[in-house]
């Protein structure tokens, strides 16, 4: 087909690249590590929660 090149969009803006790129610019990069390292956070925060929550349960469960 004639006049579609095998493209992607860069995640963060959008914009049209290269099929083996991610990011347009160094900044979308830098933005899109960002945004990795927050989730990263996140997942970590919400384990050690429930952790803490299962370890509570057994705790506090009462004794057969
Ligand atoms: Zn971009």
């Amino acid at each position: 087909m004639p006049g579609i090149i095998p493209h992607r969009h860069c995640v963060i803006c959008g914009k049209a690249i290269e099929p083996d790129q991610v990011t347009c610019s160094e900044e979308c990069q830098q933005t899109l590590e960002k945004e990795k390292r927050k989730q990263r956070n996140f997942t970590i925060f919400m384990m050690a929660g429930f952790l803490i929550l299962i370890l509570l349960l057994f705790l506090f469960s009462p004794k057969a």
